[in-house]
């Protein structure tokens, strides 16, 4: 029962940086267990039509490795898979990768002071330290709907579309108008007979300022690096500066929302679709959107917003709430991810046979949102509380692998074998951040989203700028954890 020094969960973005970084400072004693046949985690997963990112590609990549040849600003999901494919063969991480491993079980042997990994297909392995780079979004979540599974036509979840099914000509039903649905609905809409869209609550929607990025545009970026560490550091700033309202003072979203409505009323002429599109919480309180197709989709005479609430699926129908069925030969699932269970129901146990589920009954806490008391040497990257919804996760992202790095190098220093945040730490940093959270929008805008757990907390998302939060992960402080000989 033998292992590398550390273990990597996940190939997603997290994943991958997380290993170039060790590779760079001379830890070559990893493996990445990876659940599914490839790397790319979320730009894996998702595939369906019109996928692609509502953050800049010169932001939405590391800053490490910049890449001259987006096509476009917001780039489409075939060109951040390739891109992350291509960091794996330059960075030489497939030695390191090893698929169709799923964890299921992480277990810290307090004699040995190392982590037993199992995986679902029987293996178990054992590391020093343990890295947890699974993300939030990626156990898709239906909606708990009488019927649903009586329904008799083709039936999936956005993030595992369905290519074999050809939407063409088909009465098509799409139940949630989240992220991933403005995004595929406009193309859904091209090609169905008739659409349903079924919309619990409406989004903000801001235009989306996408671009080809010409020709000659990348020669130049391509040939002066300079000229593309420039861009980034534009886009940067023009969406740390979006933070000022998530950040500061909801009142300050207010232009926000005047843009957004603005958006809204130059797209939908009809003031009675326009009222069933304008939400009553204030922008921000979930993810704020771009598109610019989605709302013209919604006035197309082959497409029908729905508004009353779905009371049953029966073989052929969704039926509303006003009694009516509405006849469709497929349905399509953008009702988002089930983020909660992701990271609780983990079979996780601890030091003195502590298990995560129970630490984390209250809520999931992690100091920084990377360590846990009573859990050493298990690292979390976008653990709670460091989810975005103003710019790139991959800031997040580098800070959380610089920060584990320097964690794992107070190890070398000190000869410790594992190192377990105080709890005292983790509770003062989660007190102050989660009263930071209460004055925010997320909380006090008036709505409900996959930010905030059962107990309507804010679990998800840092509340700051990325740069708060890179000051504070620069340095791993001795004084914060309790260091294991
Ligand atoms: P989502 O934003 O959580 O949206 C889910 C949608 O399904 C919402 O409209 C929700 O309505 C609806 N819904 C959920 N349960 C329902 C039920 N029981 N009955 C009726 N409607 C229901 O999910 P997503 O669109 O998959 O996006 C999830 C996250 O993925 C995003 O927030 C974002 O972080 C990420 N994402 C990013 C990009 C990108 O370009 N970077 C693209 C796609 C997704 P309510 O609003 O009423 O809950």
């Amino acid at each position: 029962m033998d292992g590398p020094g550390i273990i990597i969960i996940g190939a997603g973005f997290a994943g991958l940086c997380m290993a170039i970084k060790l590779k760079e400072a001379g830890f070559h004693d990893f493996v990445i267990l990876e659940k599914a046949a490839d790397q790319g985690g979320t730009w894996r997963d998702n595939t369906y039509p019109g996928c692609a990112c509502d953050v800049p590609s010169p932001l939405y990549s590391f800053s490490f490795e910049p890449n001259p040849d987006w096509s476009r600003l917001f780039s489409p999901q075939p060109e951040i898979w390739d891109y992350m494919r291509r960091c794996v063969a330059r960075y030489g991480l497939a030695p390191h990768l090893r698929f169709g491993k799923e964890v299921t079980a992480l277990d810290f042997d307090d004699a040995a002071r190392r982590w037993q990994v199992t995986t679902a297909d029987g293996d178990r392995l054992e590391t020093n330290a343990v890295i947890s780079a699974r993300g939030a979004l990626h156990i898709p979540s239906f909606p708990d709907i009488p019927g649903k599974e009586k329904f008799a036509g083709p039936a999936f979840h956005s993030a595992e579309w369905d290519h074999s099914c050809d939407l063409t000509g088909r009465r098509v039903a799409v139940i949630g108008t989240g992220a991933s649905a403005v995004q595929f609905v406009p193309r859904i809409a091209e090609q169905a007979a008739e659409l349903r869209v079924f919309q619990r609550t409406p989004q903000w929607i801001h235009p989306k300022p996408d671009l080809a990025l010409p020709p000659r545009l990348r020669r130049t970026l391509r040939a002066f690096p300079p000229a593309g560490r420039a861009l980034r550091t534009a886009i940067y700033w023009a969406l740390e500066a979006r933070a000022l309202g998530f950040t500061v003072h909801p009142r300050l979203m207010r232009r926000q929302e005047e843009l957004a409505r603005r958006h809204l009323a130059r797209q939908v002429p009809d003031p009675e679709l326009r009222a069933r599109l304008t939400p009553e919480y204030t922008i921000g309180c979930k993810r704020i959107l771009l598109a610019d197709d989605y709302y013209p989709a919604l006035t197309r005479g082959n497409v029908e917003l729905v508004t009353d609430r779905i009371t049953e699926i029966t073989g052929h129908a969704v039926v509303d709430a006003t009694g009516r069925r509405h006849e469709v030969d497929a349905i399509v699932y953008g009702t988002g991810f089930r983020v909660v269970d992701a990271f609780r129901n983990q079979h996780v146990v601890g030091r003195a046979g502590r298990d995560l589920r129970d630490a984390w009954r209250g809520g999931a806490e992690a100091y920084l949102g990377v360590t846990t008391a009573g859990f050493p040497n298990l690292f979390f990257l976008l653990g709670p509380n460091t989810g975005l919804g103003h710019t790139s996760v991959l800031l997040m992202i580098e800070a959380q692998a610089h920060y584990v790095l320097g964690c794992l190098r107070l190890l070398a220093r000190t000869g410790a074998r594992a190192l377990d945040v105080r709890p005292g730490v983790q509770r003062a940093y989660n007190r102050r951040l989660q009263t930071r959270l209460t004055r925010r929008v997320w909380s006090a805008g008036g709505c409900d989203s996959w930010y905030l757990d059962e107990h309507g907390r804010n679990r998800s998302l840092w509340p700051g700028f990325t740069f708060e939060y890179r000051t504070r992960t620069r340095r791993a402080r001795p004084a914060d954890y309790e260091l294991i000989f």
